[in-house]
């Protein structure tokens, strides 16, 4: 091929290339309605919204089954309290009866110290007595050994009447003294002895108070022993109920799984059938005059237009904006997506309130986002739940830039866009009707 051709085949091309514009760089060819995929995928979400209910039918059996299980426990656990309260009234009994027990066998150690003490004391005097009439023993044989035998020989042998006197007094004396002992001491054993069959009374009665103490113990402990068996019996049913309940719970959660993984796929599908009808691809194409719808699911809507809300009511009334939500519940987790490129001029991620509430968020945003798309178009995406971008930030057509939600001065999640061209304030100046711009 000649140099000359191939030069302007190259110069053909790069001018070609040249004139498609940046905005196709991402962009994909819409699909009309009756395409067989999107039949195939609104297919797809009516099969899964089936699976759906019936995993919720199957919830709510379950809900019901766990109602009776709980009636049925809550009947078992009066019987099992009232149970308790007899075993809780035993232990009581038997805590006072061993108390009494433990005191009757402190007596009963007393009255045997006491025996014993009694004992010793009648085994001293005894030893006393013995002692008394060895000594007595003693001075009769020194008497003997000495020549005074007995009295009449202590007489005979006087060699004198006074020393008569002397030797008749002494023996006397000696012996009425060492008998005086020996009586007292004898009298004192006696009463020592009649202590000690007292105290041994006491001791046998103290025994016998134990013993019936004892007694009603064993018996408290029986009567215990059988509300503990009916309570064992009561326990194990309970036990069955709760591990039924417990696998209600895990059924219940099971469930629960299957419905979350069926929304998120039913979700997928109806941003797919979105991205496929309205021809945007998933990421932003750069391009600033081609606004997007800022809710990327197909099943969303516009809940409240532009303009005046109520006829009767006065300015403070009109709606500078325009309101787009999701069916039923479905709203809180909605991504939002930037209608355009543009520069973030102010992403607000701090009011904590929804109606009423008041933080300053400039008059009932909540968390908001504004982005300046250039040649004086601002746009306001407001009440989010979250905002995921930061002042400052170029973000492209299609991100995400937070999530729907309820923020500032709302009633229920929905996206309130809003558009200023030409300048910002006063709004009621450069406010826009963004459904003039952005379509679904
Ligand atoms: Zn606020
Ligand atoms: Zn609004």
């Amino acid at each position: 091929m000649n140099k000359k051709i191939i030069a302007i085949f190259l110069i053909l091309i790069i001018s070609i290339t040249m004139a498609i514009p940046s905005s196709m760089a991402h962009a994909v060819d819409p699909v009309p309605e009756d395409d067989p995929e999107i039949i195939k995928l609104r297919q797809e979400i009516e099969d899964l919204n089936k699976e759906i209910a019936a995993n919720e039918a199957k919830m709510a059996e379950i809900m019901n089954e766990k109602k009776e299980v709980k009636k049925s426990a809550d009947a078992l656990m009066d019987q099992i309290a009232v149970l308790q309260g007899q075993i809780d009234n035993y232990n009581f009994k038997i805590r006072k009866l061993n108390s009494q027990i433990a005191a009757l066998n402190t007596q009963i150690m007393n009255t045997e110290n006491e025996i014993k003490a009694t004992e010793e004391k009648m085994e001293q005097q005894e030893k006393d007595i013995a002692d008394t009439q060895e000594i007595l023993g003693e001075r009769v044989r020194a008497m003997y050994m000495s020549g005074n035998v007995s009295t009449i020989e202590v007489i005979l042998e006087a060699d004198s009447f006074e020393s008569l006197l002397t030797r008749l007094e002494l023996i006397a004396r000696i012996a009425a003294h060492d008998n005086a002992i020996i009586e007292a001491l004898k009298k004192q054993i006696a009463e020592l002895a009649s202590l000690k069959a007292k105290l041994e009374e006491d001791k046998i009665k103290l025994e016998e108070s134990k013993a019936s103490i004892e007694f009603s113990k064993t018996e408290t402990q029986a009567a215990k022993a059988e509300v503990n068996k009916a309570k064992s019996v009561l326990d194990a049913k309970l036990f069955v109920l709760d591990s039924h309940v417990a696998k209600l719970n895990a059924e219940d959660a099971a469930y629960k799984r299957m419905i979350a993984r069926a929304e998120a796929q039913r979700e997928a599908y109806d941003q797919k059938i979105y991205f496929m009808i309205h021809g945007i691809a998933s990421t932003g194409d750069g391009s600033v005059g081609n606004m997007i719808w800022p809710v990327p699911y197909e099943s969303s809507y516009i809940s409240s237009a532009w303009g005046q809300r109520d006829l009767n009511a006065g300015s403070g009334n009109f709606h500078y904006g325009m309101d787009i939500s999701m069916p039923g519940a479905n709203a809180y987790d909605k991504r939002i997506i930037a209608c355009a490129t543009g520069k973030v001029l102010l992403a607000s991620n701090s009011c904590s309130h929804n109606y009423r509430g008041f933080c300053g968020c400039n008059g009932g945003y909540g968390r908001y986002v504004i982005i300046d798309q250039g040649q004086g178009v601002y746009v306001y995406y407001a009440h989010l739940a979250t905002v995921y971008v930061s002042e400052g930030e170029i973000v492209s057509q299609g991100q995400n830039i937070g999530i729907m939600g309820c923020t500032g001065n709302s009633t229920g999640a929905h996206l309130h866009l809003e558009m200023r061209i030409g300048g910002i304030v006063p709004r009621s100046t450069y406010a826009v009707n963004p459904g003039l711009y952005v379509r679904k």
